[in-house]
């Protein structure tokens, strides 16, 4: 069978300025919308369709936030649709998952059958409901849903591709589905997801003698004696090391000229690390 074209949500977490114009079209086009036999309208409370988490990285003043856009991730193993009445909710070979609002209405335990928490209950109308991908605008020939349409910094984008094309994407642009674990291999990619997933190692190199910031202070980070990277401190003596895996302990070191090695063995915390300045002493 040829590998026909299908739709994707690509996420970049780094553009992604929590602006929430996504979920407020998300709110126009279905609150108070029947876009039957697609979707019945969405309540005017309670639904995150389009749902947005916020992630604090580090402390004061060495810290950043990521904001995760989370709709549906039209799985291609969804086990919403597999603990669903027959036909209830289903796999189109464009890549959307569906709810149908009349096969499946009365049926709660929809809800709890989504492993990302993207299944909302519409008590009026007795159904599970959460994002169509647009299906009713796309299948009209609309090549953007509304979320990415209004994204002011294009941190997301649809794209129609072929499972081949779009593994060359993945590699090229190094997206990564989120939660791959859970094995319900998502349509939905997220590229610098490490925002969300990893931790942070950062701190300032001081001139013990003069105070003065140690600019150009060699910084080298090893694990179990493997070099994992190395950085120079910047005109602040600052240095910091990213896409660490939280909860792991490293070797630091830091080298300047006319100044004693110096040596730290740190853990990166859940949330990263930001450690006491290190005061180089002279030789
Ligand atoms: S519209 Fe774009 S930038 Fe704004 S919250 Fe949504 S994804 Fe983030
Ligand atoms: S994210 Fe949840 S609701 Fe969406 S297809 Fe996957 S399992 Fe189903």
């Amino acid at each position: 069978m040829a590998d026909s074209k299908k739709w994707h949500l690509v996420i970049d977490i780094a553009r992604c300025s929590d602006c929430n114009n996504c979920f407020l079209a998300d709110k126009d086009e279905f609150v108070g919308n029947d876009w039957l036999p697609y979707s019945v309208a969405q309540p005017w409370n309670g639904h995150r369709w389009m749902n947005i988490e916020r992630r604090e990285r580090g402390h004061f003043p060495k810290v950043d936030a990521a904001h995760l856009p989370l709709p549906c991730m039209h799985c291609d193993d969804p086990p919403c649709a597999a603990n669903a009445p027959e036909g209830a909710v289903y796999k189109r070979a464009d890549g959307l998952v569906l709810i149908d609002p009349v096969k499946a209405k009365g049926h709660r335990e929809i809800l709890d059958s989504c492993p990302y928490g993207a299944i909302y209950w519409n008590e009026e109308a007795q159904v599970a409901q959460k994002c169509t991908g647009c299906a009713h605008l796309l299948d009209e020939g609309w090549t953007q849903t509304r979320c990415s349409q209004v994204c002011p910094t294009e941190a997301l984008k649809l794209v129609l591709a072929t499972d081949a094309e779009m593994a060359d994407l993945v590699r090229s642009d190094g997206l990564e589905p989120y939660r791959p674990e859970l094995g319900t291999r998502p349509r939905v990619y997220y590229k610098n997801l490490y925002r969300w997933t990893k931790a942070f190692l950062a701190g300032s190199v001081v001139y013990g003698d003069s105070g003065e910031c140690a600019k150009g202070a060699k910084v080298t980070l090893t694990q179990n004696g493997q070099r994992v990277a190395e950085v120079t401190a910047n005109e602040f003596g600052d240095f910091k090391f990213d896409c660490l895996e939280p909860g792991s302990d490293y070797t630091l070191q830091v080298e300047a000229a006319g100044y004693k090695s110096m040596e730290r063995t740190v853990s990166v915390a859940e949330e990263s690390t930001v450690l006491p300045d290190l005061f180089l002493e002279r030789r």
